[in-house]
């Protein structure tokens, strides 16, 4: 890749025409009749008459390509994962492992369980309580709520567990092949 002969660190888009120095974004310049200059030409052009447009009046928002810009796409011997299928499979696994595990950790997901878990006790031990309806009543609303929260944990480890079945049956599979 060429870099800008004023911005060592800047992808050169183009040449001047006049000395063919390679430009970025911020140091091409146009004349009026479209050919493509380097500051220096470009003034030098303007006083014989021609008008010129320095980078700044035709593009408002200039934004010079970095040599070293991490966007660019690297080239294949620097991609950051090698493997073949099974390799793979096994990353899926362990980022869904952990996935499903942080989940379980976060613990505001657990604090309806842990609501409904006391609302249980609440309704064992109403017989104790000064108000015995209102405690069992607010202990069912809190078993509820538990049980709310149970339904998309129960699916959430059920759609994990099909998707790790799959997961070892394709990578099984693909170990059988050729
Ligand atoms: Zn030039
Ligand atoms: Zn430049």
């Amino acid at each position: 890749m060429e870099s800008c002969t004023f911005h060592p660190d800047h992808v050169a888009i183009e040449h001047c025409e006049t000395c063919h120095r390679p430009l970025c974004d911020l140091c091409l310049w146009y004349a009026d009749d479209g050919r493509r200059l380097c500051a220096t030409h470009a003034r030098e052009l303007e006083k014989s008459g021609v008008e010129v447009h320095s980078p700044e009046t035709y593009d408002e928002a200039l934004q010079p390509v970095e040599i070293n810009d991490p966007t660019l796409p690297s080239p294949p011997d620097r991609a950051p994962y090698r493997g073949n299928s099974t390799d793979l499979y096994a990353v899926l696994a362990v980022v869904m492992g952990a996935t499903s595990l942080a989940s379980c950790m976060g613990f505001a997901y657990c604090l309806p369980l842990i609501s409904g878990i006391l609302g249980l006790v609440a309704i064992l031990n109403a017989k104790h309580a000064l108000d015995p309806q209102r405690t069992r009543t607010m202990g069912a609303i809190s078993v509820g709520i538990g049980l709310l929260a149970l339904i998309p944990i129960i699916l959430f480890t059920g759609y994990f567990f099909m998707m790790t079945l799959f997961i070892i049956f394709s990578a099984a599979s693909g170990n059988l092949g050729p």
